[in-house]
């Protein structure tokens, strides 16, 4: 394949970009090489702009649960965009996706829209703040909740209970109400509650953590951690932007049958437009501002054009009855067929996966933190990912992130793909 003018594109992107990309992962920069430079999709296809195929593994890192150009999606939003494109008033299309999505989300009353996942869970910690009048929050290491400043921290050198930014710009004063935890790990949780007993406002948690790979909460593990908030007045937030309608209609409360306080959403719930949004029982949704004293608003929440494309996205994911079983079932065999070719190669490697994420390991040991996550061999990886994109096959530009299945997939695009992994695997 020729990557020609995605090159030149990339030089000129970065004159005027930094970087040349509007969000770092683009940029390759842990794998080496330039960007594609995308022209289209449809279904499960990415057509580059030196006239490559792709089959697609990131699709939008998550959104395009059904195949990238769904029609009935395209649809709604071109047939929506005539009516007039933003107002700042309110549509009775907000009311339909919100009514939509609290029936078919557990333990959630109401919702409120935004414009992406940073902005839900960024908002959902200033709700839980003031609801509960606490400052602290736990999160995990290596979990993702957008890119707000509470949330860029790392572990604080020597103590546990303190954070420390982790870019400059994020203050010490807004790092030190941030705790890290391991994640999987309740005694060091458990821990953090003991050394701030009622001064901990929320854990938020990925339930499948996604962004450092694919990594499952061992059996009990969220259970656990709804105990320790019920003991302490202590929030439990589940970050399901990733899994959020993707391994359950319900989300991964659905899945593991453990109820959140606050629900975060983003990616699937827009169908491909920037949209995010936070749920709740009314008691707490109606702590928010214009009926309480939680302030929280946004220009283009709500945005038609958006609604449209996640109403039209949530009407076909809740009435399709197979869908979420269609999807485990592609995604299984993806996972046979890979776990085959890197047995047989005898490469070490560990393979997690949940529903329709799923994520590949150079290590042979179990992946169940950030931690061991970061074990993988990259070199590896590197060659694993080019090797693929040489094949046809394109999945996240980093050995952190997972692949996401989408429905379009047929079975001839999993074979195709379990024989390109065979192939770059042999001169690994
Ligand atoms: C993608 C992601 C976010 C951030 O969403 P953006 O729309 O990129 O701001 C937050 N949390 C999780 C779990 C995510 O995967």
């Amino acid at each position: 394949m020729v990557y020609k003018r995605s090159s030149e594109l990339f030089v000129e992107a970065n004159k005027v970009i930094p970087g040349g990309v509007n969000s770092p992962v683009r940029a390759f920069k842990s794998v080496g090489g330039t960007p594609i430079f995308v022209k289209s999709a449809k279904g499960p296809y990415l057509f580059d702009e030196d006239g490559n195929k792709l089959i697609d593994y990131i699709n939008s890192w998550g959104p395009m649960i059904l195949g990238h150009a769904h029609e009935p999606v395209i649809n709604a939003i071109t047939e929506r965009a005539k009516l007039g494109t933003s107002f700042g008033m309110p549509t009775e299309l907000e009311t339909k996706i919100a009514e939509l999505a609290v029936s078919m989300v557990p333990n959630i009353d109401k919702i409120r829209f935004v414009n992406s996942g940073t902005e839900a869970c960024m908002s959902a910690i200033r709700l839980a703040r003031g609801y509960t009048k606490r400052d602290k929050i736990i999160k995990f290491a290596g979990c993702y909740h957008g890119h707000s400043d509470s949330f860029l921290i790392q572990a604080g050198s020597g103590a546990i209970t303190f954070g420390s930014p982790n870019s400059p710009g994020v203050t010490e004063g807004t790092a030190k109400d941030t705790l890290l935890a391991n994640y999987n790990d309740i005694e060091n949780v458990k821990a953090l509650f003991e050394a701030n007993k009622n001064e901990i406002a929320a854990i938020i948690i990925e339930p499948v953590a996604g962004n450092m790979g694919c990594i499952p909460p061992k059996a009990g593990f969220l259970n656990a951690l709804r105990e320790l908030c019920d003991a302490d007045g202590t929030m439990l937030i589940f970050d399901e932007v990733m899994t959020g309608f993707r391994l359950a209609k319900g989300g991964a409360q659905e899945l593991y049958n453990v109820k959140a306080d606050i629900v975060c959403f983003g990616k699937v719930i827009g169908g491909g437009l920037p949209v995010g949004a936070f749920a709740a029982k009314k008691e707490i949704m109606d702590y928010l501002a214009p009926i309480g004293p939680v302030y929280q608003a946004g220009t283009l929440s709500g945005n038609p054009l958006a609604m449209a494309a996640g109403y039209e996205m949530l009407k076909e994911l809740n009435s399709d009855k197979d869908i979420y079983k269609r999807l485990e079932e592609k995604t299984a065999y993806l996972y046979e067929g890979i776990h085959k070719v890197l047995s047989d190669k005898e490469i070490d490697f560990t393979i997690n996966r949940v529903g329709s994420m799923i994520s590949v390991h150079f290590d042979k040991n179990e992946v169940y933190d950030f931690e061991t996550a970061k074990k993988g061999d990259n070199d590896s990886f590197k060659k694993f990912f080019h090797g693929l994109v040489k094949e046809g096959v394109y999945i996240a530009p980093s050995a952190y992130e997972t692949w996401f299945i989408t429905d379009a997939l047929s079975y001839e695009d999993l074979d195709f793909t379990i024989n390109a992994i065979n192939k770059v695997v042999s001169n690994l």
